[in-house]
């Protein structure tokens, strides 16, 4: 466990899930508003700002690459005391108080934004109807469940080889199928599959992963990428067109929670996440002044 996690407290007044530019505007705010917060992102923050190659439209700083604009964000936050904490929310139970949970650990907040980015990868095939029922998208929360079981793991970054390195020996057969190039530390006992996903099979549970050209019995399905699609994050989350819905106040279906960046859906441009995560976090301040 990282020393940022060490020191991690059960509650929080707000919880800010993910560290790009939505989510970063949005602790430099509650920050100014001197606010009991938590700021919660993954290893790299943010893999889509890094690989912008020139920006145009960010006031002030024409003809800026995306990774020297997510260097100064960084450096801004650093300035003003503000910790990212390495710590990948997987479920959120609705509150408020909100239970936040990720790997190993659990905490509470009353309010919550939401600054998660976009996923551009499409659900597989059977990923939603099969979801708690052999789908997951965390092997260290779920892993005793398998014990002596067959499991897949489909991942997006090698964020993956740990989860599926940790259920080795639990489970009676690990496969690996990789949507990146630099397969680095993965236990020899794992078997790497280089297919496609066609399909997830099951029905009270999962049953089959189809490949191309091959068919896998397996119990259960791990699916490991950079965001997790929000309805799946929050369940009871009122979407629209893919995204989640907000209104003005960046406010969503549940009380206390907001959403901001291309997550609450386009445009998906710098200006707008981190124009609304700096509003959300104002927002989010209001309610919990309210609550008082
Ligand atoms: C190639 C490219 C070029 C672009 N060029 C421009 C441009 O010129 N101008 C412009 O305005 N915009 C541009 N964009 C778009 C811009 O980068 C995005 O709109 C912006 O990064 C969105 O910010 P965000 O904070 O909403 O999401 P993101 O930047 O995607 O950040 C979300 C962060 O949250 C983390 N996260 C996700 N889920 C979780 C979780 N469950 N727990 C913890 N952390 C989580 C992710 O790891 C990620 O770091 C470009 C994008 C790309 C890819």
């Amino acid at each position: 466990m990282s020393e940022d996690l060490k020191t991690l407290k059960d509650h929080y007044e707000l919880a800010i899930i993910g560290c790009g530019p939505a989510g970063m505007a949005a602790a430099l705010n509650a920050k100014i508003r001197k606010r009991d917060f938590i700021l919660l992102g993954t290893e790299f923050c943010s893999p889509k700002l890094s690989k912008a190659p020139r920006i145009d439209n960010w006031l002030g700083f024409p003809q800026i690459s995306g990774e020297e604009l997510r260097q100064r964000f960084l450096e801004h936050l650093k300035e003003m005391e503000i910790k990212i904490v390495p710590f990948k929310v997987t479920n959120i139970y609705p509150g408020p108080p909100y239970t936040l949970l990720g790997k190993d650990e659990s905490f509470e907040a009353d309010a919550v934004v939401l600054a998660t980015g976009v996923s551009v990868d499409k659900l597989f095939p059977g990923e939603t109807e099969l979801l708690g029922r052999g789908v997951g998208y965390c092997a260290t929360c779920d892993g005793p469940l398998y014990k002596n079981k067959q499991v897949a793991f489909i991942s997006y970054s090698q964020e993956g080889e740990d989860e599926a390195n940790f259920m080795v020996d639990i489970c009676a057969k690990v496969y690996y199928i990789p949507y990146y190039s630099d397969v680095l530390r993965l236990h020899p006992r794992i078997e790497v599959k280089k297919g496609k996903v066609k399909e997830i099979i099951g029905d009270s549970s999962v049953k089959q992963i189809v490949l191309e050209g091959e068919q896998i019995p397996v119990d259960g399905v791990f699916i490991l990428r950079e965001t997790l699609p929000a309805e799946q994050l929050v369940s009871g989350l009122e979407m629209e067109e893919g995204a989640i819905k907000v209104n003005h106040k960046l406010e969503t279906s549940l009380p206390g929670l907001f959403a901001a960046g291309d997550c609450s859906g386009p445009p998906y441009q710098l200006f707008k996440a981190a124009g609304e995560g700096g509003t959300a976090a104002l927002q989010a301040v209001k309610y919990l002044d309210n609550l008082k």
